[in-house]
C-alpha cells in the first residue's frame, strides 16, 4: 500500500514542480507569470467567461489582484473591454491585435514543444486526467471548476456543433473548444473522484 502512497505523493510533487519550472521562464520576460496567465485566459475562454471575475476565480485570487493584473495588460494594449450588448453592464475583455502578437512568444512554448513530441493518444489521456483531477480539486475546495464543452454534462453534440443545456444556446464549433467558467464535469457527479481513499486515510495507516 506505501508503494501507492508513494507514487501519488511523487505523481502531486511532479505536478507542482512542473508548474513551478514553467514560472521561472516567465523570468525572462517583461510580463510576469500572473500577466502570461491572464493573457493566456483571455485567448482560451469562451465570451461568457472573459470577465473579471471568472479570471479572478481561475487564478485563485481576489477580485482586485485579478483587477490589477487586468487593469496592466489593458494599459499596454495587449487586452481590451467591450460591453455586453445584452445588458450593457457586464464587461468582457478580448486579446488586442498586439496580445495576439505577443501570446506567439508565450514562455509555456517550450513545455508546449516537449508536449508535441507525445502521440495523440497519450496527450488525450493526459489531458482527460488532468481536467477531471482539476474538477475533482474544485469540487472538493467548493470553488468554480473550468474546462470545455467536449466532457461537459450541458453539451449535446450535434454534427460539428453542439448545444448548452446550461446557456440553452447553440454553440458553434469554435465555442466547443473554448474554456468555460460555466463547465460542470462529470467528475462532479461521482461523490468518490472527490473524496478519494487517500485523502480518508490517515497515513499512519501506510
Ligand atoms: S456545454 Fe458546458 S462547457 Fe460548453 S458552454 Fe455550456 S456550460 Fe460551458
Amino acid at each position: 500500500m506505501s508503494d501507492r502512497f508513494d507514487t501519488i505523493d511523487r505523481i502531486s510533487e511532479l505536478v507542482v514542480h512542473l508548474g513551478r519550472a514553467c514560472r521561472s521562464e516567465d523570468g525572462h520576460s517583461d510580463l510576469t507569470a500572473a500577466q502570461w496567465t491572464c493573457l493566456r485566459f483571455f485567448a482560451r475562454a469562451n465570451a461568457s467567461t472573459r470577465t473579471p471575475s471568472a479570471f479572478a476565480s481561475f487564478h485563485a485570487t481576489t477580485r482586485g489582484t485579478a483587477s490589477q493584473i487586468i487593469k496592466t495588460l489593458e494599459d499596454r494594449g495587449l487586452i481590451a473591454r467591450h460591453r455586453s450588448e445584452s445588458d450593457g453592464r457586464s464587461i468582457r475583455f478580448d486579446l488586442t491585435g498586439s496580445g495576439r502578437t505577443r501570446l506567439s512568444g508565450d514562455p509555456l512554448g517550450q513545455l508546449n514543444g516537449l508536449l508535441g513530441a507525445f502521440d495523440a493518444a497519450e496527450c488525450e489521456a493526459f489531458l482527460a486526467t488532468l481536467s477531471r483531477l482539476a474538477s475533482s480539486l474544485a469540487g472538493l475546495k467548493k470553488t468554480r471548476a473550468f474546462g470545455t464543452c467536449s466532457d461537459c454534462t450541458y453539451f449535446t453534440p450535434a454534427d460539428d456543433r453542439g448545444f448548452c443545456a446550461c446557456m440553452a444556446a447553440r454553440l458553434d464549433a469554435d465555442e466547443i473548444g473554448k474554456l468555460c467558467g460555466s463547465y460542470h464535469s462529470p467528475a462532479e457527479s461521482v461523490p468518490h473522484l472527490q473524496t478519494a481513499p487517500y485523502l480518508q486515510t490517515s497515513r499512519t495507516d501506510q
